[in-house]
């Protein structure tokens, strides 16, 4: 008997025949003598929907009625559900993120989870129910909704399993676990058994949707292990833990490509001491997110700082820095979006030579040209035209994977 939290995404609950299809793997696991806590997302494609409702409204809807009108979507998911189960004669109640115990910040639309009380779904298992979580739920301490940010359902499972000491925390969705490339875009790329949470933190924070990065960093942090596997293809999926088993000759695990980004720069500014002091803490201040840094060298008193940010935060980038261009000493801000970033992740890049030639290697033989370039001890991004980034992912990918 033990504990065993399990998440279904939106495609797995999207209708009917899916919520039943969900029902019963969670009736199979508490007839196995299990107690069962469900996770489940908004139906289909609800979250967009109801984002596409609000733009017929406004341009520039309250974060605070956004994510009111947010969490509408997995309160549907979650009595559906709970409604199946009892259908299929399995005692069930389903909660809201507030009701399950989530305290977050009061930062509505990417709120951080506080404090998690679970005094409530601990009793409701007591009485012998499954119980159904809605995920991407919080509440801060105005006592107003809030969500976790998109694909927050992950971290709700995540911190679910930590707090209550699960045995188990199954990530189910539409493909049959972590690959080493996105397999709806690259029907070669392959299953991986094992990921560490280090390569899979990196590959879900470069642009691998399978997973939400929040949720794997808290995996790591309280040391749950994942499972992610398939609601519809009952096969072993990927474990995704602290250590893996050497994997002989896999120098990288997986190329991921993020569309989410621009390049900024900033021209002309000062090549003095504090410059980019000033610069980045301005840009914190408005919490917006900065990726790769590169810096021109000097030439007659002055350099350019270039950098990339979000694409959905290019524009607030743009008014911020013309606002205060006089006060760096720039002459002027300039924002390219059409460009993407693809990386390489994977642990055996530590401990080997060449990787980043043989990456660069199959770019040059696709005429592909690199703008910019980071790394970290498990990763290599570059910055290429977006149009140019399937074929990018695709030619890494051959000349890496086998
Ligand atoms: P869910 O609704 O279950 O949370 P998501 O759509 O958030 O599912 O994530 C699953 C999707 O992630 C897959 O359908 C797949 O297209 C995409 N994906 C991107 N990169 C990868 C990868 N490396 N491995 C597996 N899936 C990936
Ligand atoms: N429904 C939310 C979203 O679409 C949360 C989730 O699916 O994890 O982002
Ligand atoms: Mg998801």
């Amino acid at each position: 008997m033990g504990l065993i939290v399990q998440k279904f995404g939106g495609t797995s609950v999207r209708d009917r025949d899916r919520i039943f299809n969900v029902a019963r793997i969670v009736a199979n696991t508490r007839n196995a003598g299990n107690d069962v806590v469900v996770v489940v997302s908004a139906q289909g494609d609800t979250t967009d929907d109801l984002i596409q409702k609000a733009a017929e409204i406004t341009s520039d809807p309250s974060e605070r009625e956004m994510d009111m009108l947010l969490n509408s979507g997995e309160m549907i998911s979650i009595s559906l559900l709970a409604m199946a189960l009892m259908e299929i004669g399995v005692p069930a109640v389903s909660l809201t993120g507030w009701q399950a115990g989530f305290q977050t910040d009061r930062a509505y639309s990417k709120a951080r989870i506080k404090r998690l009380e679970c005094e409530r779904i601990e009793s409701e298992l007591a009485r012998n129910r499954v119980v159904v979580v809605a995920g991407f739920q919080g509440l801060n301490k105005m006592e107003d909704l809030t969500t976790l940010g998109r694909g927050g359902s992950d971290t709700s499972a995540v911190a679910i399993a930590a707090a209550l000491h699960a045995d188990r925390c199954q990530i189910f969705t539409d493909v049959e676990g972590v690959y080493t490339a996105d397999p709806r875009k690259l029907p070669n790329a392959r299953k991986l058994e094992e990921i560490t949470f280090d390569e899979m933190l990196e590959l879900a924070s470069l642009g691998a949707q399978v997973l939400n990065n929040r949720s794997v960093e808290l995996a790591k942090k309280y040391n749950v292990e994942l499972e992610v596997l398939s609601s519809l293809n009952p096969v072993p999926g990927t474990l995704v833990k602290e250590a893996t088993k050497a994997m002989e000759g896999m120098l990288i695990k997986g190329v991921a490509k993020d569309e989410d980004v621009a390049v900024v720069t900033l021209v002309g500014v000062p090549d003095v001491p504090g410059t980019s002091f000033k610069v980045f803490s301005l840009l914190a201040q408005k919490k917006i997110n900065v990726d790769i840094i590169l810096q021109s060298t000097g030439r007659d008193g002055n350099k350019d700082l270039i950098f990339t940010v979000p694409r959905s935060e290019a524009e607030n980038t743009r008014k911020l820095l013309d606002e205060n261009v006089s006060r760096f000493g720039g002459s002027e801000v300039e924002i390219k979006t059409g460009v993407a970033k693809v990386s390489i992740v994977g642990a055996g890049m530590q401990s080997h030579f060449g990787v980043a030639a043989k990456m660069f290697e199959a770019l040059s033989e696709n005429q592909i040209n690199i703008q910019m370039i980071s790394t970290s001890e498990i990763k290599i991004s570059v910055i290429i035209d977006q149009k140019d980034a399937d074929r990018a992912v695709n030619a890494i990918h051959a000349a890496f994977i086998h």
